[in-house]
């Protein structure tokens, strides 16, 4: 069965970069008759906005979006997190890192998609002595590639790329690329479609797949409006939380976005005519890729 999801961060309302995520990974799931799930990423406490998850899930409502099943909480799933994390300690996998940002700054140079790699000197050095310890991955020397439904196909070396990455931070924290898979796994989800600012995270999520025997999604990474070429919206129009007044008109422009050319005469239309047409006309495929930095 078709699962897809959609898995906000609360850290603020829904704006017109999350509608468009939202609005695709509900079409596709939608024109594959299939389940369409939500989850809560309220991981990081600290970061979260006190209401903001309650928010979205109303600004969801008033769009019309209905999900299946029960909304899953990351907040809820640390002892999930941790028996994963368990597995890779019990394989050797991962280990202790009391590094600080500023030593592994002064330690290298090196830099990788998304900053400095660390050069593994937890690795091949005693722990200095001390409580808060992260728990880093030993990422391998070979290619990951796979082929994202719209974005083609995307290769990346994690240890070229990337560098042993954080699975659980020195705050207690567990890191988002950890959970994701944890919680896709859990909720049996199929196919992700997501904004392309994850698009770099995917192989670091398919090697944790990969290694703890999980299933591996379909990934489809759509645009995300600050960046697509030749959309350029106003710095106003994605700051801005939407308002639920224009739910139409929003919901119109985020299918135009996508590249499914609804005709202008729906424009003046209600939503549930539009998620008509939506649901009828969804073509995966007419969604516009980006040009990614690294792959
Ligand atoms: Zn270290």
């Amino acid at each position: 069965m078709y699962t897809g999801r959609f898995a906000p961060s609360p850290t603020g309302p829904l704006h017109f970069g999350s509608l468009i995520a939202a609005v695709a990974s509900y079409c596709e799931a939608k024109s594959h008759q299939g389940n369409w799930l939500v989850r809560m990423e309220d991981l990081d406490k600290p970061r979260e906005i006190p209401g903001a998850a309650t928010t979205i899930l109303q600004q969801l409502e008033k769009f019309g979006f209905e999900w299946d099943g029960a909304i899953l909480y990351q907040s809820q799933r640390v002892e999930a997190y941790a028996a994963a994390l368990d597995q890779l300690k019990q394989n050797n996998l991962v280990y202790p890192c009391t590094c600080t940002r500023k030593e592994i700054a002064d330690s290298t140079s090196s830099l990788g998609i998304e900053g400095l790699i660390y050069p593994g000197t937890c690795l091949r050095q005693p722990l200095k002595q001390q409580s808060t310890l992260a728990w880093r991955i030993k990422t391998p020397d070979r290619v990951i590639t796979f082929h994202d439904a719209i974005q083609g196909d995307i290769s990346q070396n994690l240890q070229h790329d990337i560098g042993d990455f954080i699975l659980k931070r020195a705050d207690g924290l567990f890191a988002y690329q950890l959970a994701v898979i944890v919680d896709d796994a859990e909720q049996g989800i199929t196919h992700v479609v997501r904004g392309a600012d994850l698009l770099n995270s995917t192989p670091r999520q398919i090697f944790l797949q990969q290694t703890l025997h999980y299933p591996i999604p379909t990934y489809a990474h759509v645009p995300v409006a600050a960046n697509a070429a030749g959309e350029k919206l106003s710095k106003q129009t994605l700051a801005q939380p939407i308002h639920i007044k224009n739910c139409a008109d929003l919901l119109f422009h985020a299918l135009q976005f996508l590249g499914q050319n609804p005709p202008e005469s729906l424009q003046s239309e209600a939503k549930h005519i539009i998620w008509q047409w939506a649901f009828a006309n969804w073509q995966l495929h007419k969604v516009p890729a980006i040009k990614s930095k690294s792959a």
